[in-house]
């Protein structure tokens, strides 16, 4: 298997770089979109980013928005006749909620656009786990707690949803091995001591990967690392022991537990990463990233309630650059790295260009 998360990928698709900035007039499809179906959820997670006062995201997001069915089914034809490649469901809300979400893969089953999903899990089961065993390229499981009592604190979920979970994943790799069946650890001061342990028992129900990824605390760099330098010893200590005795064939571990102020400040002033992987919340708008989800001030880049989702991305170029990061994007960005690398790209001196 290749290298699934590399920041590289973008490389593939050079004519998409050269489109990105303002001069050039080209608007070419996005590579990748995430779309939010629904902001409905089963859980109730006490860190979700979503619904925390503290965090810029999704801070204009509304509990019971839901993209209607015949919306969503014109928003996929869109993606399919663009040439997106690929479509991942999230949240806002648990994507396996929407209840047309079994209608939406199989359509995207049956296109060239690759599919995935983040889920908590609870539901991956009957025909959609099906469809999504058989088709879907990953699927990535968020967990937090270690045993049914700690997924209940952290979830405030009925009693025994961790060993459902659980069982539902067993069942979904029995299913087919086709789709990548990876687990997202968020880590926090509660779970830090169970990192090497959660890791363990995952290997063990046979998912293929787990990613170690840092809660997010707060909308400042320092916050964050201040929170995690009480445990951030510990849980590279037990990430490095899991790469050394757990990672091999067949399982992987990423580890991406790491400072999060380097992800934080930002000096450029237009965002290349927005016309690359963009957002359809299910308020039916169409937001730059992930960080910037229901955020209606800073994020948002237009509604498509009341026009096709093709017609509003192809018309008008300005509005990729209404967003300009070192003023309203100085909190977690998940695209900064790729952000600053596509920019050197872009700014090389073209004059130069053959001095490799
Ligand atoms: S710089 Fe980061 S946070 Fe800002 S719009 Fe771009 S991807 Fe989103």
């Amino acid at each position: 298997m290749g290298l699934l998360y590399t920041d590289k990928k973008i490389f593939h698709y050079t004519d998409k770089i050269d489109s990105l900035p303002r001069e050039t007039g080209r608007i070419l499809p996005p590579l990748h979109i995430r779309i939010k179906p629904t902001n409905a959820c089963n859980h109730n997670c006490s860190y979700c980013a979503y619904r925390s006062d503290d965090l810029q995201l999704g801070k204009d997001m509304d509990v019971r928005d839901s993209i209607p069915r015949e919306k969503m089914m014109e928003i996929l034809d869109d993606v399919i006749e663009m040439g997106v490649k690929a479509v991942t469901f999230s949240g806002g809300g648990e994507p396996f909620c929407y209840p047309h979400l079994l209608d939406c893969v199989k359509k995207l089953a049956a296109s060239p656009v690759k599919f995935a999903s983040l889920t908590n899990g609870a539901r991956l089961t009957g025909e959609v786990a099906e469809v999504f065993a058989h088709h879907a390229t990953w699927l990535r499981v968020s967990m937090d707690g270690w045993d049914d009592k700690s997924y209940m604190e952290y979830r405030r979920c009925p009693d025994g949803e961790f060993s459902r979970i659980v069982e539902n994943m067993r069942s979904f790799k029995k299913m087919s091995n086709h789709c990548y069946l990876g687990v997202s650890l968020i880590v926090d001061r509660k779970n830090a001591a169970h990192v090497y342990d959660t890791i363990s028992c995952m290997k063990d129900i046979g998912v293929d990967s787990v990613k170690i990824s840092p809660c997010v605390v707060s909308n400042l760099g320092s916050e964050n690392d201040a929170y995690h330098g009480t445990i951030f010893d510990s849980v590279k200590e037990q990430a490095q022991e899991a790469l050394s005795t757990l990672a091999g064939e067949g399982f992987e571990v990423f580890d991406s537990y790491h400072a999060l102020d380097e992800k934080f400040a930002k000096e450029y002033q237009w965002c290349p990463y927005l016309q690359v992987l963009t957002v359809i919340g299910a308020d039916q708008k169409v937001y730059s990233c992930q960080d910037k989800a229901y955020n209606l001030a800073e994020g948002l880049i237009g509604s498509i309630e009341s026009r096709r989702f093709k017609d509003f991305w192809f018309t008008d170029k300005e509005k990729f650059f209404c967003v300009n990061p070192s003023q309203v994007c100085n909190h977690h960005c998940v695209s900064n790295h790729k952000n600053k690398m596509l920019l050197e790209y872009l700014e090389a001196d073209r004059e130069h260009l053959g001095f490799v």
